[in-house]
């Protein structure tokens, strides 16, 4: 059996025990004379989530787990004729298709539940998908069962329970799929889980509270705290989880009779009504939240990289090369163009047949005047360049990549980048300067992570290593597995304003070339065009005295 075969079981195990697990959950809500389970639908969310987290691909292997755990829950609970089962497994495979199939339309595959107008086309297609299949089974079961509901009281909750499953199951189950791609840092992990068991207890004081008192606290206050937490402190996945323990906990609440949703001496449709609102609210409301929390995060987090590296730049002085490099570009092409004029001028006064020698003086004391204004441009240049400190003490390189990578380590993990050092135990120390040293390393390690971020890949491995090269020499090697750089970039890369990002400013390498030349170095790159790229800079080392 192929790898792939085995694959696609174990979506299929997955999806079929996870929509029959849930699909038992809501079973317990069963209400009549609706004959469903009338407040919540989460198993349709499931089939909903597996088909958008996994695409086209996935379909048969997801929609074959759902016919089965359907066939199952209806031999289970329900025992009704064999037409009707077959209209709601028909209603249950064609839900999570049409909701899928349009996210997959409007929003390509790379739908997100960190992007709020994702999480809204993400609603409509969930409003459009169960619309029509909350009227086709209205449609079968009305013309066929002995239901007693008028047909609009049927439809009507067939519509909200499985809207509210959808939008409270699917964002879980596709940020399930995505932490088992890229588990979350432990961090992230441990305060998921305590601000979700805040949430449970919350929920657990709501519904032990004192009949009176649901007069004066508003329920949705004690939850709203909490559900922010995890909306602004954790990715999508755990809001959707604290939304989920909320709606469990009204579930219940409104089925066996707990609290102010159990109110007996309430009709059970208001009862429904009322818990139906509740759910859909903090089910859309803790997507939203998310979604805008995962916006602000990332913004930060990009905000955040840049501010560090401007800093560290001016730290060092380096930035005045981009004003170096316009300044001479604009300052130096005046006189040079003055000079080539007067010159070709003064040789037409010295080709003629009586030299014209008063004239040609004063061209040529114009000459002389623009050669001293050109000269006068480069010392200014010199004086900027001059800023660049040139205090030398002896550096210990290992000491500062480890440094650079503590402070890179956000950003490491933010990208899901694997850092692997081997580091010359016994490396000598050289001559220069700390901070430039660290900028070179940075702007490599920087780089590279960048490099490996437009791979899409989760496996990302940046190898710093350090080597004695000679006797008077060491070397420090930056590998990647990005996607390398092709054979014709690459002189071109260490050129000032030379970028392919399109937030880059093209002046990483050449300030890394230039401060490693200066320390007496050398900074080269080598790359297959494929498999990464591998930057190395060589430094002398002094003589022992
Ligand atoms: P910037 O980072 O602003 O783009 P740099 O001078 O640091 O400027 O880099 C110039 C260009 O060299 C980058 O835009 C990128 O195309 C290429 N480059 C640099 N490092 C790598 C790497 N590790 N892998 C692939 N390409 C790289």
């Amino acid at each position: 059996m192929t790898a792939l075969r085995l694959h696609k079981i174990g979506i299929s195990a997955m999806a079929g025990t996870l929509y029959f697990l849930t699909s038992q959950v809501s079973q317990t809500y069963m209400v009549e004379p609706y004959g469903v389970a009338a407040f919540c639908w989460p198993a349709a969310g499931v089939s909903t989530g597996f088909l958008i987290a996994l695409g086209p691909g996935a379909r048969w292997p997801v929609l074959s787990g759902v016919i089965f755990a359907n066939v199952l829950d209806n031999v289970l609970w329900h025992h009704v004729v064999v037409g009707q089962q077959l209209a709601y497994v028909a209603g249950n495979v064609a839900e999570p298709l049409i909701i899928a199939g349009l996210i997959d339309r409007a929003l390509g595959r790379n739908f997100s539940t960190r992007r709020v107008n994702h999480i809204l086309g993400m609603l409509a297609a969930m409003v459009a998908g169960v619309s029509v299949v909350s009227t086709f089974w209205t449609v079968i079961f009305k013309a066929d069962l002995s239901l007693s509901a008028p047909a609009f009281a049927l439809w009507e909750n067939w519509f909200a329970s499985d809207l509210i499953g959808n939008v409270a199951m699917a964002p879980l189950v596709i940020g399930i799929i995505d932490a088992i791609r890229k588990p979350p840092p432990q961090k992230e992990l441990f305060e998921a889980i305590a601000a979700i068991a805040v949430t449970a207890a919350m929920t657990g004081v709501i519904i032990a509270l004192p009949q009176p008192l649901w007069d004066t606290v508003m329920p949705g206050a004690l939850l709203f705290p909490a559900l922010l937490w995890l909306s602004c402190r954790c990715r999508p996945v755990f809001a959707a989880m604290g939304a989920g323990v909320i709606i469990l906990g009204i579930g219940w609440m409104t089925a066996f009779g707990l609290g102010h949703l159990g109110d007996t001496n309430l009709p059970i449709d208001v009862r429904i009504k009322q818990a139906q609102a509740i759910m859909l609210f903090v089910a859309v409301g803790a997507a939203i939240l998310a979604a805008l929390f995962a916006e602000l995060r990332q913004g930060a987090a990009k905000l955040g990289q840049s501010n560090a590296m401007l800093e560290r730049e001016l730290d060092n002085k380096l930035i005045n090369i981009q004003a170096a490099t316009a300044s001479i570009a604009h300052e130096v092409r005046q006189p040079l163009a003055a000079i080539v004029t007067s010159a070709e001028t003064g040789l037409r006064f010295l080709n003629i047949e009586s030299p014209d020698i008063e004239r040609t003086r004063v061209i040529l004391k114009r000459i002389q005047e623009d050669s001293q204004r050109a000269n006068e441009v480069f010392k200014s240049i010199r004086s900027v360049f001059s800023n660049l400190d040139q205090s030398r003490h002896p550096i210990d390189v290992n000491g500062i990549i480890l440094e650079a990578l503590s402070s890179l380590r956000d950003v490491l993990q933010v990208h899901r980048v694997a850092v692997h050092t081997d580091l010359a135990p016994d490396l000598p120390s050289v001559e220069g300067h700390k901070g430039q040293m660290q900028e070179v390393v940075l702007n490599l390690v920087h780089n590279a992570i960048e490099a490996i971020g437009t791979m899409g890949s989760q496996n990302g491995r940046v190898q710093i290593k350090t080597q004695i090269h000679s006797r008077d020499e060491i070397v420090v090697s930056v590998a990647d597995t990005g996607p390398g750089i092709a054979l014709e970039r690459m002189t071109s890369i260490f050129e000032a304003f030379v970028t392919t990002k399109s937030q880059g400013m093209g002046l990483g390498l050449a300030i890394c070339r230039l401060i490693v030349e200066r320390h007496g170095g050398q900074l080269v790159a080598t790359s297959d065009g494929k498999t990464g790229a591998l930057f190395q800079f060589f430094l002398p080392v002094p003589p022992k005295n």
